[in-house]
């Protein structure tokens, strides 16, 4: 059961390379987990406590996991990931007893990188405590916070949570000690919007025609996750076409077809 639940990468392949449009975020989770794996004795000999726990914050497709990623890559980590919504879809006792695994398994594998997504699932505020699934919910919650309270003995494991609902969590896992260092993800902006389309098109065939300075523009409010299916999408119109290059005609088809799918999207949900 326990391998269903986490997926564990010994030698997940993402470097900072591949990530655009986020240097800041990615400078704040290399010192904030980067440096405490790679280099212990600095932090002890300057005497602070490296961050406990990394909250990544943002909309949805903003390269939150492939940071966790990379991190746990370029420091030769074990890359651990847990769903927060697979922690809360189990039977009586089972969230809390995974969460026991999940720190289990890094200490087996460590150095280790343990990433939990949708941390909202197991920690958000709530109303009503009374009913039974949200005490569950709270059991798994607090036996979360107990392994991370009980860390420091547990050597080299490094754990970054992440949330695209920052506004709903219980201000409980983010005193110091917890989820002690956070750190926002947002969409990119138009320069890293140019760097994440360089970043995807870097191994396709893109005609003299594109311009991806331009392209960046138009792409308002795109996530980078928007950005990768953009650029997989013009290449499968130049392959439909039978041509062996990508070009601005497939890019401006590829918009407009995810411009539909957004309508799709938004008509099925009102
Ligand atoms: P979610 O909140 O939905 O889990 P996330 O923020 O964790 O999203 P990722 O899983 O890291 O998003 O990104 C999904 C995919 O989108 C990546 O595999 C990558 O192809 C692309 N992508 C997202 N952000 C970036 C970025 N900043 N640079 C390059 N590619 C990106």
């Amino acid at each position: 059961a326990r391998a269903q639940a986490m997926e564990v990468d010994t030698s997940p392949t993402v470097t900072y390379d591949d990530i655009g449009g986020i240097d800041e975020q990615v400078r704040e989770v290399r010192e904030a987990v980067e440096d405490p794996l790679v280099n212990p004795e600095q932090f002890e000999t300057v005497g602070v406590e490296p961050p406990a726990g990394v909250l990544l914050y943002g909309p949805p497709g903003t390269g939150k996991t492939m940071l966790a990623k990379a991190v746990a890559n370029e420091t030769d980590a074990t890359f651990i990931k847990m769903a927060g919504s697979e922690l809360v879809r189990k039977f009586i006792g089972e969230g809390s007893r995974l969460v026991r695994d999940l720190f289990e398994l890094a200490a087996e594998r460590e150095p280790a990188v343990i990433f939990i997504d949708e941390i909202d699932a197991v920690a958000s505020k709530r109303t009503d405590s009374k009913t039974s699934g949200d005490a569950e919910v709270q059991r798994t919650m607090m036996q979360l916070l107990s392994e991370m309270d009980g860390f420091e003995d547990r050597g080299d494991i490094r754990i970054i949570a992440a949330t695209n609902r920052f506004d709903m969590l219980d201000e409980a896992i983010l005193r110091p000690g917890r989820f002690d260092r956070l750190i926002e993800v947002p969409k990119p902006a138009v320069e890293g919007r140019e760097q994440i389309l360089r970043i995807h098109t870097r191994n396709m065939n893109v005609a003299d025609d594109v311009d991806l300075t331009a392209l960046a523009e138009e792409l308002d409010d795109y996530s980078g996750a928007d950005i990768a299916s953009l650029s997989t999408e013009a290449g499968m119109f130049a392959i439909r076409d039978e041509r062996t290059e990508i070009r601005r005609e497939d890019f401006e088809q590829a918009r407009e077809r995810m411009a539909l799918e957004d309508e799709t999207d938004s008509d099925a949900k009102a």
